[in-house]
């Protein structure tokens, strides 16, 4: 019943080398005497995974243990995710869940977090009456005082949007690490009114941490093991944080150069990159570091010009496919992926068709691919009327999934003969005589152990043969 939760699936050590292991468990060993367990379940987006681990820590503090057994926790935690109507059901019903738990723990606690917090927190607390607390993503440091007061009895919620929380001061427990990667949050919120995307309403404003505290935390991150940071925003290029006393301004290609100098052995990666933000000078830091993978996520949505003005995109076909060019004319190497959405508002056939050759063009290594789901309060939800019957709308994204399976296959493809430096993130689920790891380009590399390594070592694979997800090799000297 209780197998499909995702934090649940990573927190589970697939590594078997004795002193990372220490690194996966180090959470939950320094709170073993804490007197009370939390147990969190995140969907959504990997800024989710994220903001978990940020509550984490705010409850490590105030004397909470992280578990992992839903049955043994006090306060059970539900990080949601709003972006499709999919995310949200799913919520709903592991939220029936907890409530039988409720039912039979009397005294247990539950909370909703995250995105679905502001929109339905009086259906939650007030109509069905699941959840104890409703919390916003910016108002996870009230977590304890909301706890401590719907033990009372009290309304537990707060889903104040903050214009200046970033948390650069609290330092995240690592809940899903592998001791090897790990997500370091730089800012939060987004301003670009995408009008299918409820986002800029559920996270509020966007704003920069501090590159000090990013800097720190990559340094303290290397300084325990791991050996790469992911460094995550919805709009990464966006990235601008003034030094509050000299006023100096800090970009993101200038904070990507200061994560890349914490170490050369600090693979650096990002995530998002909205393609009218994106700059020369974070292509030119990206190929003048050897450490910050050579990997751009840069959704395209689609690739008509129509429908991209109606989703204010702020960029049209021609201007991405500039972008593109840029990109690989810089780094012939780098790969690109993307996400699509059919079906959108009045979209025809034809401009379908402009999303499959654009998908042609830009050679993406994969995509995330979804249908258009009507999210309420966004601006196409105003606007414009949901009119691509459902059964369109799945036939459009078949088509599309299986172009880009054909060009991710192509692509690896490619690849066999090639030698790539991996670094080692654990076993490999389907064997454990295998290792796996990713490749500069994000690819995920799958090669027999030979007894030498572990995972946070770097290695060069020699690629033998490929499907369209994985690429398989062998370790060779390099
Ligand atoms: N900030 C990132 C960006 O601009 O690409 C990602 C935002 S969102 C968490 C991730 C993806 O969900 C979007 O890129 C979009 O493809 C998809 N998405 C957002 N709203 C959607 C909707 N209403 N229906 C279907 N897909 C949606
Ligand atoms: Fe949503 Fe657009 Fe912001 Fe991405 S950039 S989070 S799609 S509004």
């Amino acid at each position: 019943m209780y197998n499909d939760n995702p934090t649940i699936e990573r927190l589970a050590p697939k590594v078997v080398d004795e002193s990372a292991q220490g690194k996966v468990y180090e959470a939950f060993d320094t709170q073993s005497d804490a007197s009370k367990r939390f147990y969190i379940e995140s969907y959504g987006c990997q800024m989710n995974f994220s903001d978990s681990e940020i509550v984490a820590s705010i409850l490590g503090e105030a004397g909470y243990g992280p578990t992992r057994d839903l049955e043994a926790a006090d306060l059970i935690l539900i990080n949601t995710c709003s972006i499709r109507e999919k995310a949200e059901d799913t919520v709903r019903k592991r939220l029936r869940v907890f409530d039988k738990v409720k039912r039979r723990r009397p005294g247990t606690m539950v909370g909703v977090l995250g995105c679905m917090a502001e929109r339905l927190k009086a259906k939650f607390l007030e109509e069905e009456k699941l959840v104890d607390l409703v919390v916003g993503p910016d108002a996870y440091r009230d977590l304890p005082k909301l706890v401590a007061g719907a033990e009372e009895g009290d309304r537990g919620v707060n889903v104040f949007l903050s214009r200046e929380e970033t948390y650069a001061d609290i330092n995240p427990l690592r809940l899903q690490s592998n001791g090897v990667t790990a997500f370091i949050s730089i800012m939060r919120g987004c301003d670009n009114m995408c009008s299918f995307c409820v986002v800029p309403y559920t996270r509020g404003r966007e704003r920069s941490r501090s590159a000090f505290s990013i800097v720190a935390e990559a340094t303290d991150l290397f300084d325990r093991g791991f050996r790469e940071v992911t460094l995550l925003g919805q709009n990464v290029d966006s990235y601008k944080w003034a030094h509050p006393e000299t006023g100096q301004v800090v970009t993101f290609a200038e904070l990507l150069t200061l994560t890349a100098a914490v170490d050369p052995d600090l693979r650096v990666r990002f995530s998002t990159s909205h393609p009218k933000d994106i700059t020369d000078d974070v292509l030119y830091a990206m190929r003048d570091h050897q450490n910050v993978c050579k990997y751009i996520h840069l959704p395209v949505q689609s690739g008509n010009s129509r429908i991209l003005d109606l989703m204010n995109r702020t960029y049209d076909r021609a201007w991405y496919q500039q972008k593109i060019n840029r990109i690989y004319e810089i780094m012939p190497d780098c790969a690109i992926s993307s996400d699509v959405i059919t079906g959108f508002c009045t979209e025809t056939e034809e401009e379908h068709r402009d999303t499959l050759t654009m998908i042609d063009y830009a050679r993406y290594s994969m995509s995330y691919m979804f249908y258009y789901s009507e999210r309420p309060g966004t601006p196409a939800a105003r606007k414009f009327e949901d009119d691509v019957p459902l059964a369109v709308k799945k036939r459009r994204l078949q088509e599309i999934i299986n172009l880009q399976t054909g060009i991710s296959h192509e692509l690896n493809q490619q690849d066999i003969g090639k030698t790539f430096r991996v670094l080692i993130e654990g076993e490999s689920k389907r064997s454990d005589e295998d290792w796996k790891g990713r490749n500069s380009q994000n690819k995920m590399v799958i090669f027999a152990k030979d007894g030498t390594h572990r995972p946070g070592d770097y290695v060069h694979v020699r690629v033998t043969a490929a499907s369209s997800a994985t690429l398989l090799g062998h370790h060779v000297q390099s």
